[in-house]
């Protein structure tokens, strides 16, 4: 902790210069997204665990707990060839249990009598023992917190490891951590200070202390949220852009819905209806299509485009993965190529020469659909007249990607698709001044998903079940929640990478892919290929695949520790099956052991609703225990979640546009954080304090 450096200075050192951070585990803190000692201040817990001073039924049951004991006599250490195990007399409350701690023979010399500590473990029935599998020494004399912080982790990274680096950054820079928020605001609201509120975060004294810390660190990233939110509707709300004529451009829509193999459902009609109207109008449209996975969100926009492209305007449809915009791209080919429309497409990894064509057709006005992946928005992508942007499942991407593509229209109109049903005041509270379409239809001739749940116990049933649609030639989706066997949970979740390697051998004779968010891009793009091609009969993937992709022959969709999953994510993913002609199957293997979980499990079964299963999921939520929230379709906030801490979100809302408005605000070096906060244009930069 040397006071060597300026406090600034500190913060912006790299991890490396905390003891006992060399060059591998930098690396592995990068793949958090920690780079710096202030990446190790902000990197909040998922969620706190209370640790128990007395073992409860549930220990005993043999879930993996925290609980708090006291060495209460001598140790023992039992060596059988090269493993060890330390067995230490604990008194937890009033009961005296014997601890086993493996392979750590050093821990003779350190759990001394009367030495308290942390333990998370299980109950073994069988021993009579708990079995440690991690352990932290509580500091003689300071009383143990009861709430126990879990960090999000990484393979070759324990959370001990992690706790010790975070202590350090804290104490390094915690205390000369610009504030942010003016005195003002603080007292109005009376918030914590922001380096109190960091402290507290890591290590809570009391859970009011966390609630005091949570609220302010929340109320900052909304305020800075909203601020940008705002101030980017401020400054478009001057600009305009040309009509066009209505009628002409409804004629056009028209022409090319008649040529589709199918009729428009009621709510298509109606989201097109008004999507046409504000494209005509000479302000820029911002709406919001929203509508259950397969609901035909896409054929939609394709009319917009269509009817664009005859009076020779462009469009540009944006996917948020490679697979997506590949299917999207197909799906244009089928539908808009016979009508006349030209297409394109950008991907991240296509060949340069093929590239350059695209840009240089896109240039000269002779591609009228642009469709890519984020690879959009870089900066030598140049249309001729750009009119429409189409933005699928919008919530992948930040505010400004969607900025930058709509800039390079005059001021063009922007259609987001989303499968994430959410109330219009949610939605006018995170999104702006968003306009709504909602299609509450499907189109016929679906097969309904059987929907099962499934103990965890009983996994050999599903592997059965797995083997019997294989053999049919279908195809199957194994999803888990994590990518390998972390210790946060005690190693009770199931990791994509070992289910992956026990399908291999359970479904011997088929193709067994696999895709993770750790996986290199172009490695997934091939094994989602593979599953798309039909050469992988199954798919063990993390909830990834959530997204929109179509795999028609698909009929069964498994979903391990489905009740660690959002109603939402379940949605999506149940989605994913049914897409074709065959009779399809939803297995949900779980758990569930708390009321929340117990309910959002009973509504999967009990509906296939998309609205109604949206309604639950915000009634639902448990703070921290929902895994997935990411693909929620709100917009994600290191700390806050838009919906459970909505009523801070709303205050953020109105002291923003108070702030605004006030020429303080623009002037003063109190609001200079918050200001940057407003005018940034990179995504994280908000977050930068
Ligand atoms: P979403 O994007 O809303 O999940 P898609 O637009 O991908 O749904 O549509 C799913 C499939 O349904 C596509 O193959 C599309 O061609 C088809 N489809 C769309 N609208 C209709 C309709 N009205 N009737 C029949 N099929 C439709
Ligand atoms: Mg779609």
């Amino acid at each position: 902790m040397s006071a060597a450096l300026p406090d600034s200075d500190q913060c912006a050192a790299p991890v490396t210069h905390i003891p006992g951070v060399g060059p591998g585990t930098a690396l592995r803190l990068a793949r958090l997204g920690i780079h710096t000692v202030r990446d190790l201040v902000r990197h909040f817990p998922l969620r706190y665990e209370e640790t128990a001073d007395a073992l409860s039924r549930e220990q005993q049951d043999g879930h993996s707990t925290a609980v708090q004991g006291t060495v209460c006599g001598p140790v023992s250490v039992r060596f059988s060839g090269r493993r060890c195990t330390v067995s230490v007399p604990l008194r937890i409350g009033t009961a005296n249990v014997k601890a086993l701690f493996f392979n750590q023979p050093y821990l003779r010399h350190q759990l001394l009598p009367d030495v308290s500590l942390r333990v998370r473990g299980k109950w073994n029935r069988v021993s009579g023992a708990f079995v440690v599998s991690a352990h932290e020494i509580l500091r003689p004399g300071v009383a143990a917190a009861g709430l126990e912080p879990v960090y999000p982790l990484t393979d070759g990274l324990s959370s001990q490891a992690l706790r010790r680096y975070i202590a350090f950054a804290l104490r390094a820079c915690g205390p000369g951590v610009h504030d942010g928020l003016p005195a003002e605001l603080r007292t109005r609201f009376r918030l914590t200070g922001k380096a109190a509120a960091l402290l507290a975060m890591h290590e809570p004294a009391d859970p009011e202390a966390l609630r005091q810390a949570r609220r302010r660190i929340i109320f900052e990233e909304f305020l800075a949220f909203q601020l940008r939110l705002q101030n980017f509707r401020r400054r478009r709300g001057g600009w305009s852009q040309t009509a066009l004529d209505g009628h002409v451009l409804a004629q056009g829509a028209q022409e090319f819905v008649e040529r589709l193999p199918f009729a428009l459902t009621p709510g298509q009609e109606a989201a097109l209806a008004e999507s046409l109207r504000d494209v005509a109008g000479a302000e820029p449209m911002h709406r919001m299509i929203q509508g259950d996975v397969g609901s035909g969100k896409t054929a939609v926009a394709f009319a917009l485009c269509a009817a664009l492209a005859r009076i020779g305007w462009q469009s540009a449809l944006m996917a948020p993965t490679g697979i997506l915009a590949t299917q999207h791209h197909q799906e244009a080919v089928r539908l808009l190529a016979p009508y006349g429309v030209r297409i394109g497409a950008l991907t991240g990894d296509q060949p340069q020469q093929e590239r350059d064509r695209v840009l240089q057709a896109l240039r000269t006005g002779d591609i009228d659909l642009l469709i890519g992946t984020h690879a959009l928005v870089s900066a030598d992508v140049v249309f001729h007249r750009l009119r429409l942007v189409v933005v699928d499942e919008q919530h992948r991407f930040g505010v400004s990607t969607r900025r930058l593509l709509r800039g390079k229209g005059e001021w063009s109109d922007v259609l987001q698709l989303s499968a994430t049903p959410i109330p219009r005041s949610l939605a006018l509270t995170i999104y702006g001044d968003v306009e709504m379409s909602t299609m509450r239809d499907l189109p016929p001739g679906r097969t309904p998903v059987r929907t099962i749940l499934v103990r965890k116990s009983e996994a050999g049933r599903v592997v059965r079940m797995l083997r019997r649609e294989l053999a049919k030639g279908r195809q199957a989706f194994i999803v888990a929640p994590r990518i390998g066997d972390g210790e946060d949970d005690g190693g009770e979740m199931t990791g994509a990478v070992a289910l992956h390697a026990q399908m291999q051998e359970e479904l011997a004779g088929w193709q067994v892919a696999l895709v993770h968010g750790a996986m290199a891009s172009a490695e997934r793009d091939a094994a989602m290929a593979d599953f798309v091609a039909g050469r992988a009969g199954a798919l063990v993937a993390t909830s990834i695949v959530e997204v929109g992709v179509s795999v028609p022959n698909a009929s069964v969709m498994v979903v391990h520790d489905a009740h660690r999953f959002g109603l939402a994510t379940l949605h999506q993913l149940r989605g994913r099956v049914g897409r074709g002609a065959h009779a399809s199957l939803c297995v949900l293997v779980g758990d569930p052991a708390t009321r929340a979980a117990r309910q959002r499990l009973q509504a999967m079964l009990e509906t296939s609703d998309g609205f109604v299963l949206a309604e639950q999921d915000l009634l639902l939520r448990g703070p921290g225990e929902v895994m997935g929230s990411r693909q929620s379709g709100l917009p994600q906030f290191r700390v806050g979640d838009a919906v459970a801490d909505l009523r801070v979100m709303t205050v953020a809302r109105d002291i923003a546009a108070e702030l605004l408005t006030n020429p303080d605000f623009w002037l003063l070096p109190a609001y200079e954080e918050l200001r940057r906060a407003a005018l940034a244009e990179d995504d994280d930069a908000f977050a930068d304090s």
